[in-house]
């Protein structure tokens, strides 16, 4: 979407609203899992859903070192043999889940983490065969794979591709060195241009970057450096995070200083820095966070008004289930979602007692369905169809939602909504409210209001 971008900052708003909000990459979101949901509800979910087409999600969860800001479920550790046992654990889950989905076709797997490429290329292979062996991927499946380029060779790409994957995602956050320094990540912009230059010439389907802003000591002259890298880097999306900075939750966390920090004024700026940057550059902003080439599936998905949204962020793969697979890893199949054991040892165990490792989920009500689309249409397209909603669901759009028109009230008198009898519109300055306004469709908010269970929406 390429809009005038200096709509998205009017400061007074921006002030207004900003509060703290889920990124709803599900809804209900993860908070609502509870542990009464068991392995019968996850096969029923299976035996009950509408597709055959999954989307495989498998969680690495070894670093070689620690990042400061970092906020993920990773084990820090120099033992790559700890990676093996993992695995043993791993391929005995996959082995037990796998005669559940021989009606599926894989049409898509992606490796997170953690750092999935702290695996050997041993390691690696012995993953991919069993999944191969396992499940039935289709030709051309999207494999894709999250690499710290700290710790590898280049031959690494060459690697990837022979094992099939396609698309790979690399961390860059910041390339300055004082940054760098500060947040414990010290890697060269240099061999990251090698890792890219590598994946292009194999022909990989497409490279993405992530960029964090709000870190320590930086700028925007320092950030417009790392910004005309990622343009020299010519990669395909970029996604740009916010750092929220929870000490009291993350203790890495508290190594950054709070002086060392940009303030709420100067991380805006940071933010307004980056999108116009990035789009001035000639790539399309796509949802809240991700940017990407206008020839990119997503940017395509995005003006077709078919982008869709999971545990992974924005996606083309709408019509999938996602089985995740490993320690914390979500899943959303068929009406449920649910969620792996977060810690190694339990994980461990359960694996050893029951073959799976499922912790916690939910079975999605018809509330919770009507919701979630209505949810999931705006963070992706800023538009909603109410009669599209009316007519997959039964019901009478402004009747059922009455009381959460009266609190989006706000954003209409504000100019950042337009309600009309058919449609929902959302207003180019409020793009980056977009969780805000969902908020007013969320049946769980009220009892998380003013915990602080969610990062600020800016
Ligand atoms: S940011 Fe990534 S590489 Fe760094 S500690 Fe966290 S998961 Fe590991």
């Amino acid at each position: 979407m390429t809009a005038n971008i200096s709509h998205f900052f009017d400061k007074a708003l921006l002030a207004k609203y900003n509060t703290s909000g889920p990124r709803y990459t599900s809804y209900p979101t993860a908070l609502e899992f509870n542990d009464s949901f068991d392995e019968t509800q996850l096969i029923q979910a299976i035996e009950q859903s509408t597709t055959n087409e999954l989307s495989l999600y498998v969680h690495i969860p070894f670093c070689h070192s620690l990042c400061y800001y970092c906020g993920c479920n990773k084990i820090v550790t120099r033992h790559q043999d700890k990676a093996d046992v993992y695995l043993d654990y791993l391929i005995k889950e996959i082995e037990h889940r796998a005669p559940l989905f021989t009606q599926y076709h894989i049409r898509q797997l992606h490796l997170g983490g953690g750092t999935p490429s702290f695996l050997t290329d041993a390691q690696l292979t012995r993953l991919i065969s069993t999944l191969k062996e396992r499940f039935a991927f289709i030709e051309h499946a999207e494999l894709s794979i999250e690499i710290d380029p700290r710790e590898i060779e280049v031959s690494k790409i060459d690697e990837l591709k022979a094992l099939g994957f396609n698309r790979i995602s690399i961390g860059v956050q910041d390339i300055d060195s004082k940054v760098q320094e500060a947040i414990n990540r010290v890697q060269s912009t240099e061999f990251i241009g090698q890792l890219i230059a590598r994946a292009k010439a194999l022909a990989f389907d497409s490279v993405n970057v992530d960029l964090i802003y709000g870190l320590p000591h930086q700028t925007e002259e320092t950030f417009a450096k790392t910004l005309a890298q990622v343009k020299a880097f010519d990669v395909d999306r970029i996604s740009l995070f916010s750092y929220a900075h929870l000490p009291s939750r993350f203790a890495a966390q508290r190594k950054l200083r709070d002086e060392w920090l940009p303030n709420a004024d100067a991380k805006l700026s940071l933010m307004r820095q980056a999108i116009e940057t990035l789009t001035g550059y000639g790539y399309e902003f796509i949802g809240m966070d991700h940017f990407a080439k206008p020839s990119d599936e997503l940017a395509m998905a995005q003006k077709l008004g078919r982008l869709h949204r999971n545990f992974q962020g924005y996606t083309t793969k709408g019509e999938c289930d996602l089985l995740g697979l490993g320690v914390s890893s979500i899943s959303a199949i068929g009406n449920s979602f649910s969620q792996n054991i977060k810690d190694l040892t339990p994980y461990y165990q359960a694996i050893d007692e029951q073959d799976h490792a499922l912790e916690k989920g939910i079975a999605l009500s018809k509330d919770d369905l009507i919701r979630g689309d209505v949810i999931r249409e705006l963070m992706c397209n800023l538009f909603l169809d109410k009669q599209s909603i009316e007519s997959k669901h039964n019901i009478v759009f402004d009747e059922y939602f009455a009381q959460e028109l009266v609190s989006l009230q706000t954003f209409i008198d504000d100019g950042l909504v337009d309600n009309a009898e058919t449609t929902i519109m959302v207003s180019p300055r409020a793009r980056l409210l977009i969780r805000n306004i969902c908020m007013s469709f969320d049946a769980y908010m009220k009892r998380h209001l003013n915990q602080q269970r969610f990062s600020r929406v800016i």
